[in-house]
Order: C-alpha cells, then structure tokens, then sequence
C-alpha cells in the first residue's frame, strides 16, 4: 500500500458512508440488525446481491425474529429457499436460530470465537456479524475484500495459496480502524462489488486510488492473476415425470447430500439410449406407459455440472395409486408446497407450459 494506513481507512469508510446503496438488510445511520447479517450473510454465500434481494424480503416477512425462524417447519424454510440454492446454508440458518435459542436466550453472540461454533458460520462470516452488527474489530475477507486488498499491496500471487490467504487475513485485520469497524468491512466490500470490480476496475472514482500500488504500476486488470477454472465433470440423470390423472410422483431425496430432504420428480443415473417402461416399473412398482422425452435441463455448480433428460409418462390405474414411502402425487398447483431444488423447478414450469396447451396434454 502507498502511504498512511489511516488515511486509507479514513478515505474508505467517509466513501462508504455517503456512496453505499440501499439495501434490505442495511439500517439507515445505525448498526444492523444482527438478525438481518446473519440471514442476509448466509444468503450471499455464493449469491449475487441482487438475486438474495427478494428471497432476503420474503424470509424476513415470513420470519420477522430470530425466535419466529428457530421455531419453524424445516420444510417452510427450505421452501423460502428454493431457488437460491446451496440448501445446507439455510438448514444451517435454521440450526444456529434453534441454538442461538436455545444457548445464548435468543441473543446473537458478539463474539468471533463463539459465532464459528454456531453451524455453518466460518472465519469470515463470523468477522461479517460481529462487526457489521456489533462494530467489533473483527476482520473479513470475501472475494471482493481479497480482490481490493490484493490490488492495493499490488499481491500477484494466487490468494487461493494458503500463505497468501494467511497474509490477505493479516492485512485485513491490519487496516481495521479502532472504531468503524463495521463500515470499514462494508467499504471495502462495497467497494469491490461496484469500483473495484473484476474486470474494467473503475479507478478514477476510486476513493483509495493513491494508496493503490496495482493503480501505479498501471497492473489493476491483471491483479490477481486469472486462475484456469478446473473442469467439472458432467453428472447426467434421467428425471421421470409420472402422472396419473391431474397428478405428478415427486419423491422426497435423502436427509443427506446435495439437496438434503427436498423434493423431486423421479430422478436416477442415465443409462443408454432412453428409460424404457420396464425399468420405471421395476423401481416404481407402478404400470407406466413408454416414457416421452418432454426437454433437456442443464444446471451447473461449483464443482460439477447436471445434465437432466427429462421424460414424461401415464400411470394406469384409478383411483390415483397409493404413494410408496417418501413420495407423493402432488398436482402441478400443489408442487408449490414443497421445496424443489432449481432444476425441478423448471421441470414444473415446463409441465405447466405443456399442459397449458392442449395440443401439448400429456396423455
Ligand atoms: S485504484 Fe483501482 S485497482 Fe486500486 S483499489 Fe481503486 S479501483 Fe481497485
């Protein structure tokens, strides 16, 4: 860094104050909710601000308190997930509301320590609440936070690099002011996601612009290096959408896992060629006419990628056949009941679209 760290500091949190935008969780002229951190935080794991914005809405509406989430269904709580993905951070939410209760009389604890005990909160999580709810001088360091810092030490190394990770950690920790903590981590977050971004860095209305060592050596757009992303393997399913009448099997997947305890059509590994009505029938138990490709769904994560083909076919029978354990008929309007991982989501939204139409009735 170029010059005085105080200044610096200065510099970024009188920014912060007059430039930073409005969101849900952050109160005007005052310290947040600690509540509002914890949920907000554990939405933007992994999420843009913009998409965490209408679920960060909704869950508040729906879960006012800390004492209002710790006592709900965990299905209700997966179900105002749905859509956000990374599940486990919300049944994660959902525990540390029932310990938070049940341990510290429903008050957040302040300290670092304490909060990284609480599942699902990490180093940096823990540095989010307590300083951005409680102004504790607690350090943090996300992707924006490593990007900034790395800019202004002018750091070249891969921060993924433990050592470097070590010094980034010391560095933010380093620069914390002795009060304004919590708006000092908010600036320079802040100030990765909209000066110091990724690409086409905006420095000329950079408050930090003259302590910035990248800036002087002109470096900004190759700090931090580019890593090649790893190649994810590609996990290909064949997602079976049985219907019987007005209704569609969903079954309810392993309390386990990627999507723990949410809810699907059938879905198994993809074989060659195409799902036949034998097959269905031998897992199902059920007379299945021959399976219609209905489209193609691809969903991709950090470390893997899916690939679900998706078929359509009729159950006979009448009445609608008694659901074997773990599963349901539900109708397309009842699908909203249940937490769906993305993917089944859009699996809906193509059944409705096709039986909206009649040519399109699946028979
Ligand atoms: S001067 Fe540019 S590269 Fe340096 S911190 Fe500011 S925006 Fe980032």
């Amino acid at each position: 860094m170029i010059g005085n760290t105080v200044r610096f500091s200065t510099r970024l949190v009188d920014w912060y104050r007059a430039n930073r935008r409005e969101l849900p969780w952050r109160v005007d002229r005052g310290t947040p909710s600690p509540y509002y951190v914890l949920v907000s935080e554990a939405m933007l794991q992994q999420t843009q601000v913009a998409t965490a914005k209408p679920y960060f809405l909704r869950f508040i509406e729906r879960f006012p308190t800390l004492a209002a989430l710790a006592s709900a269904e965990p299905q209700e709580v997966l179900r105002l997930w749905q859509g956000l993905g990374y599940y486990s951070r919300a049944r994660n939410l959902h525990t540390t509301a029932q310990i938070v209760t049940a341990k510290y009389a429903g008050v957040i604890p302040s300290q670092v320590d304490l909060l990284m005990e609480l599942p699902g909160i990490g180093r940096y999580t823990a540095g989010a609440i307590a300083s951005l709810a409680f102004d504790r001088r607690a350090a943090v360091l996300d992707g924006n936070v490593i990007r900034v810092l790395c800019r202004v030490d002018a750091i070249q190394e891969d921060p993924r690099r433990p050592d470097v990770r070590k010094r980034l950690w010391q560095r933010a920790e380093q620069l914390l002011p002795d009060e304004g903590a919590g708006d000092f981590n908010s600036g320079l977050m802040e100030l990765g996601a909209t000066i110091c971004t990724p690409r086409s860095a905006k420095c000329m209305g950079c408050p930090v612009q003259r302590h910035c060592q990248a800036f002087a050596a002109g470096m900004q757009d190759r700090i931090p290096a580019v890593q090649a992303r790893k190649v994810r393997p590609i996990e290909r399913r064949w997602t079976l959408c049985l219907r019987c009448h007005q209704k569609w099997l969903i079954e309810q997947r392993p309390t386990n896992g990627r999507w723990a305890g949410m809810w699907q059509f059938l879905t198994i590994e993809a074989g060659r060629g195409r799902p036949t009505a034998q097959q269905i029938g031998k897992r199902t138990g059920l007379d299945v006419t021959t399976p219609q490709p209905l489209g193609r769904i691809k969903h991709d994560l950090t470390h893997r990628r899916y690939e679900f083909e998706v078929f359509v076919c009729q159950v006979s029978g009448h009445p609608v056949k008694r659901p074997a354990d773990g599963t349901v008929w539900a109708s397309l309007l009842d699908l909203s009941d249940y937490p769906l991982p993305r993917p089944h989501l859009r699996i809906a939204d193509m059944l409705r679209q096709r039986s909206s139409t009649p040519k399109g009735q699946v028979r």
